[in-house]
């Protein structure tokens, strides 16, 4: 496998994207839902997110891809290739949006992967294994909770019932509204046996803007903590009442948001923390603050960082209560641990991208992804192309059109790669 990669593109010579045609499909699509501030608005099942999915399907089937829909509206595009009882290289990402998200996250993903199965085709190219593409239902997780809902019934994180009950803030269910637009498959939501599965995707993030590389070859995903934290004091007239004789849950929770910045300044190399939910009561201008209820978020690529950055975090808030006279209440909701990518797909991507000479580094994502789960069930690895100061999630989400072209030509290489059967049979 890994002395492959020259005879791969030797008999590759051919394959190469249509950058035109490729830029046709992603302005068409990225029509649908189109917001006037530039952005997309396709949250999970709404109708635009329906108008996307057969657009996309259309194409898929204009692509010549055995289509499938599975019991979470997963959608599927199957290439043959010369060994069809081989185990298939899985491709690709999700197009479901935030609400008035971005145009490239997730997208670039899908439509890369078809771009890619184009490519194959147009050079007459077969590979020896199958190939297949994917957009997943319900990545974002916004209007439906949790996120990568698709995927995480597919590689057995979740059930099907539990995701089918799931309602947004409207109290619609989830398996209602897949049957309502009409993409509850019946192809069974669980893994087939899968080769190694790739994603390309949006950094999300500024680093290589900032270090003016195009390609980042990605070793794996933060581990996270996040926890919940009450702190109860004592509501009191914001007049008559003397700054000795406050006990103000908000003043304790400044404190620890000021903690937070001291502690990932201070804690590893790569620890980041948020107090991103802040509940406050009665929330009045002229009462003291009795009871705030927040979050906290730690991430870093070293389990260890997080548990210390738990651990300090911990103690600052019990400080902060003392000093505040408060009672509190911590309590940690979710602990995930670093989830390191499969060493031979890394490999696989970075030879993909020294083939294609670019420039590449390698780096770890801040934020999860379809492909954690996929990694759980497969050997998997992540492409990441540029985001323009390093913003998503939002309508002014942007990346360089050559970047994504790079990302999509690394993704042809490494897919072709993989779906190359060695005389080692693998
Ligand atoms: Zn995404």
């Amino acid at each position: 496998m890994f002395n492959s990669m020259a005879s791969i593109c030797e008999s590759m010579s051919d394959v190469s994207i249509d950058e035109s045609q490729f830029r046709k499909r992603f302005e068409a699509f990225n029509e649908i839902g189109a917001t006037d501030a530039g952005g997309v608005n396709r949250p999970s099942l709404s109708a635009e997110n329906k108008r996307a999915r057969d657009q996309l399907v259309e194409w898929f089937r204009e692509a010549g891809l055995d289509v499938r829909i599975d019991e979470m509206g997963n959608i599927f595009g199957r290439r043959e290739g010369r060994h069809p009882e081989a185990d298939p290289v899985l491709f690709g990402s999700h197009i479901d949006s935030q609400y008035n998200g971005g145009r490239y996250d997730g997208v670039i993903g899908v439509l890369g992967a078809l771009e890619v199965v184009e490519a194959f085709t147009d050079a007459e190219y077969t590979t020896d294994r199958p190939l297949e593409i994917v957009a997943w239902s319900n990545e974002e997780g916004v209007r439906f909770q949790p996120d990568m809902l698709g995927s995480g019934v597919y590689t057995g994180v979740f059930d099907l019932e539990y995701a089918y009950e799931r309602a947004d803030k409207d109290g619609n269910r989830f398996g209602e509204e897949l049957d309502r637009i009409g993409y509850r498959g019946d192809h069974p939501c669980e893994p087939d046996d899968i080769h190694c599965y790739f994603e390309l995707h949006v950094e999300q993030g500024p680093f290589l803007e900032q270090a003016e590389i195009p390609i980042g070859v990605v070793e794996g995903v933060f581990g996270f903590s996040w926890l919940n934290v009450t702190f109860e004091g004592q509501a009191n007239h914001a007049g008559p009442t003397p700054m000795n004789m406050r006990q103000d849950a908000f003043v304790a929770t400044a404190a620890v948001t000021n903690a937070v910045r001291e502690i990932t300044a201070t804690e590893g190399t790569d620890l980041v923390g948020t107090v991103g939910s802040v509940d406050v009561w009665p929330n009045a201008i002229n009462v003291i603050p009795e009871q705030v209820e927040f979050t906290l978020d730690f991430r870093s690529y070293d389990n260890a960082v997080v548990d210390a950055a738990v651990e300090r975090i911990r103690n600052e808030i019990e400080w902060a209560a003392d000093r505040e006279g408060l009672e509190y209440e911590v309590e940690e909701i979710m602990r995930v641990d670093a989830d390191p990518f499969d060493e031979t797909c890394i490999e696989t991507v970075a030879r993909a991208a020294e083939a294609a000479d670019y420039e590449y580094t390698r780096l770890v994502s801040g934020a999860g992804h379809d492909a954690n789960y996929l990694n759980t069930v497969t050997p998997t690895s992540m492409i990441f192309v540029p985001s323009v100061d390093g913003v998503s999630h939002r309508e002014s989400e942007y990346t360089e059109w050559e970047d994504v072209v790079a990302g999509t030509d690394v993704l042809c290489r490494a897919v072709a790669d993989r779906a190359t059967i060695g005389a080692d049979g693998e």
